[in-house]
């Protein structure tokens, strides 16, 4: 048999290889302490869940519009408003059943075969594998620890050529909890415009900031017009298996994106389109409480790994990730990885499966409970211990 090529392209996610080895482990009677599939360990608030199933008793389980039901679709313009004080007409927002389908649709509909996307690496590894997949050229973005992990002009700069078309953001970013800093984001902007480039703005962590405040660079000048901007519920409103998210962009990539939508998931659940009315109108006191949660656990993650020999963490300003330099015990990622499971019982994840740039680096979630993260603390400290060196 023969397949496309493109399939051939495509790559799975470093957090689902290694929770397949985890549950394996488990499977044998060993006990694991998850640190590195990237979801909220609350759950959704009632309040929303109350609302999905509300709508399904009421029979909101038909098809639905393609785009999204305009009650939340006017809903979503609001919060955008209100949240990066752009203004947004409910024609220009599409509804989608994740985050996922917006970054898809948009190197779709945005970027040719043989043109380039640029995008952060260490960062998100659909990313790559999705320009990989639609023919395009990868050209990664180093983020550096020395930088903060911020989005460099310069390194953007030094990489243009005329075939250029896309330039991917993510802030707070996942894996490194790095933020863009505001000058960045002002002359990324104006590369940008200068050379008429499309910005997708993965802003899914915008709700989990600890430090500073959150910036969409749609918000900047001339900006509105060429930037996606990708969120959704998954891990503001703990709904990362509802399947919601949407997409803020221009009317005539809305009408794009939609008809991606009609030849591919044809449209978002009703119910759950409900449940995400309620989760954006409802009390926040959640959200607020979750984030106030993750700033005490990263405070806890952040000082245990610095006090262990080998590790320096740097603070995460925002998302649920750390990403700690290992570079000092003189181990590939992969390799130390592999020894933390097995031996410590601790999963986390490799930095080189975020990229080349992410080796000498491990992500682990602080998405999980202090009495977890301490134990794993104790750990992973007494297996480095006894590895000497
Ligand atoms: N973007 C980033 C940066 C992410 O970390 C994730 C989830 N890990 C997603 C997008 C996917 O979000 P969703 O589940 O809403 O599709």
């Amino acid at each position: 048999m023969k397949y496309a090529g493109r399939v051939e392209r495509l790559r799975g996610e470093g957090a689902f290889d290694v929770l397949a080895k985890a549950k394996a482990l488990e499977r044998t009677g060993r006990s694991i302490i998850h640190l590195e599939i990237g979801q909220p360990d609350f759950d959704t608030p009632q309040n929303v869940k109350d609302a999905g199933i509300r709508a399904i008793r009421e029979g909101q389980t038909k098809y639905a519009e393609a785009q999204g039901m305009s009650q939340l679709r006017e809903i979503v313009a609001d919060y955008l408003q209100e949240t990066r004080r752009i203004q947004v007409n409910p024609e220009e927002i599409l509804i989608a059943p994740g985050v996922k389908p917006i970054i898809f649709f948009t190197m779709l509909a945005c970027v040719n075969r043989g043109e380039e996307v640029m995008y952060p690496n260490p960062g998100f590894p659909t990313y790559e594998s999705l320009i990989d997949f639609i023919g395009a050229k990868p050209i990664p973005i180093p983020l550096l620890e020395e930088n903060d992990f911020t989005m460099d002009t310069a390194e953007i700069e030094k990489r243009l050529t005329p075939s250029t078309r896309l330039i991917i953001l993510n802030s707070p970013q996942n894996p490194t909890g790095g933020m863009i800093k505001e000058d960045d984001f002002r002359s990324i902007a104006d590369v940008a415009i200068a050379k008429d480039l499309f910005v997708l703005s993965d802003e899914i962590y915008s709700r989990l900031v600890y430090e500073g405040e959150f910036r969409s660079i749609a918000s900047l000048p001339g900006m509105k017009e060429r930037t996606i901007i990708a969120d959704g519920f998954s891990k503001t409103y703990a709904m990362t298996g509802w399947r919601l998210g949407f997409g803020a962009m221009n009317s005539r990539l809305t009408d794009y994106m939609t008809k991606l939508m009609i030849n591919s998931n044809s449209c978002t659940a009703m119910f759950t389109q409900f449940a995400g009315i309620e989760a954006l109108t409802g009390p926040q006191d959640e959200v607020n409480s979750m984030r106030e949660t993750y700033r005490k656990r990263r405070d806890l993650i952040v000082e245990g790994l610095n006090r262990i020999r080998g590790f320096h963490c740097m603070v995460p300003r925002g998302a649920f990730y750390v990403f700690p330099n290992h570079r000092a015990l003189g181990l590939k990622s992969s390799e130390l990885a592999d020894l933390l499971l097995t031996e410590a019982g601790v999963a986390c994840l490799p930095g080189s499966a975020f990229g080349q740039y992410g080796e000498g680096y491990l992500r682990f979630t602080y998405a999980n409970s202090e009495e977890n993260i301490l134990s794993a603390l104790e750990k992973i400290s007494e297996v480095i211990g006894r590895t000497g060196g």
